[in-house]
């Protein structure tokens, strides 16, 4: 198999870059390790309206719409947010991530399911990429990969794109019968005992349904997301609640790269896109977006590679980190911050967001979660005039500051010690 280029995974980054590849007009081969493309499903499924748009996907595919939030904080501290605006909508990745790849092989792409590919090596100019299928073997030869494996990719590091990064593990439920309070508002739930490194949420899929989650960092805790998400389901004051008496429907866990990024994320022959290529949020672990834009560019630089432009690789990196790697970065910060912050200071900060009009109003005006850097200022502005109108509050602004100046020196949580 010859292919102009070929597509190792997929998921949203490879389907995308897949189907890009073929409306330019390269034969496209695109591989997936499992049988069906989409399953094992391991997402929250969370996608912002700004992804529908930019892709043209159908609103069918969403199951829920979402304008708010609500955030429990350690101490029990409820604040809600409410936007004007439709921010979000939650997909169910199985059929989303087939219709991603049924818009791939629409456009002229080649999809081969059951097919992992195990190695790569240079040979002659090209890559030799061995492939396991059905017991069998299959060798690819071609130009150039653009690799789109997900978190734990095998093919980068064999030539020599180093890995860098943690991987926080997430674990979900997926619930029916859940007594939502709002079906267009995730609940979001923080503490170090509650999910040491990240946090946990409900997230509605639909009247009575949602995803009951978390993911923990391993740096931070010993036991695994189970430990974590047995005690949510069981003991949280709040989603006990919600979920008693509901029916756990489907299990679904997966691993996000989150605190670095993989650089360069191209060789010479080989382009690294998605999570594969650490293309992920830190603070929330939303990675599909950011996936399908990388998936999109990297087809772009496919086709002028292909064409003869040899520096069309290496800019294949600064058209994504034009695009979004300054999101990559200050969501990488602020998630090294917040895991610098004891449990009173986040509480203190939600106290803060439930009880300021000032700083929830700044929330709500720039909190769009697909762009949380655009919320630095305004917020930064608000946090700063609520600490000087309430003295309480003072000492936790400039923790939270100082946390987010010792992170730009750190190389990634702090842990105030383990759960
Ligand atoms: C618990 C959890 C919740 C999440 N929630 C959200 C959310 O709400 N919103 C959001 O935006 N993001 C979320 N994410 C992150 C999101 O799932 C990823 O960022 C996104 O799927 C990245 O897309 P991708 O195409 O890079 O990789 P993936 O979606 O992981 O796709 C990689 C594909 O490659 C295939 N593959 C891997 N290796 C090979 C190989 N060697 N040969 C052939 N095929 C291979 C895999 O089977 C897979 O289909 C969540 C992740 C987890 C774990």
């Amino acid at each position: 198999m010859t292919p102009d280029v070929l597509v190792v995974g997929a998921g949203p980054g490879g389907a995308t870059a897949a189907a890009a590849c073929a409306r330019l007009g390269l034969r496209t081969l695109l591989l997936e390790e499992h049988p069906e493309v989409g399953t094992p499903t391991h997402c929250t499924g969370k996608l912002s309206v700004h992804a529908f748009a930019r892709f043209g996907l159908p609103v069918a595919l969403a199951q829920a719409s979402l304008r708010a939030a609500a955030l429990y904080a350690p101490d029990g501290t409820r604040a809600h947010v409410r936007r004007a605006a439709l921010d979000s909508y939650v997909v169910d990745r199985h059929p989303f991530d087939r219709f991603l790849a049924d818009r791939a092989a629409a456009a002229g792409a080649e999809v081969l399911t059951g097919a992992r590919a195990r190695s790569v090596a240079r040979e002659g100019g090209r890559l030799r990429v061995e492939v396991d299928r059905r017991g069998g073997r299959l060798v690819v030869v071609t130009p150039l990969v653009i690799d789109a494996e997900g978190a734990s990719p095998v093919l980068p590091a064999q030539l020599g794109v180093a890995p860098r990064r943690t991987l926080v593990h997430g674990l979900q439920y997926e619930m029916d019968g859940v007594r939502l309070e709002a079906d267009d508002a995730p609940e979001l739930y923080f503490g170090r005992d509650v999910a040491p490194g990240f946090f946990a949420w409900i997230m509605p899929t639909g009247p009575g349904r949602g995803r009951l989650g978390l993911a923990v960092d391993p740096r931070l805790t010993r036991r695994p997301p189970l430990y974590f998400l047995e005690r949510l389901a069981a003991g949280h004051p709040v989603a006990s609640r919600r979920v008693a008496g509901a029916r756990v429907v489907r299990k679904l866990a997966g691993r996000i790269p989150i605190l670095g990024l993989r650089r360069p994320t191209w060789t010479e022959g080989m382009l690294v896109v998605g999570d594969a290529a650490g293309q992920v949020k830190a603070t929330s672990g939303g990675g599909i977006y950011f996936a399908m834009l990388a998936g999109e560019l990297s087809a772009a630089a496919a086709a002028r590679y292909l064409g003869g432009d040899p520096g069309a690789l290496r800019a294949y990196e600064s058209a994504w980190q034009a695009a979004f790697g300054r999101e990559v970065r200050f969501t990488t910060i602020a998630r090294q911050a917040l895991n610098r912050l004891s449990d009173r200071h986040v509480s203190a900060i939600i106290r803060a967001l439930a009880t300021d009009a000032d700083v929830r109003r700044a929330v709500e005006e720039h909190g769009d979660t697909q762009y949380q850097s655009r919320l630095l200022r305004p917020v930064l502005a608000a946090a700063l005039r609520a600490g000087a109108r309430d003295l309480t509050l003072a000492p936790t602004v400039a923790a939270a500051l100082g946390a987010a100046m010792l992170s730009l020196w750190g190389d990634g949580a702090a842990p105030a010690g383990r759960a």
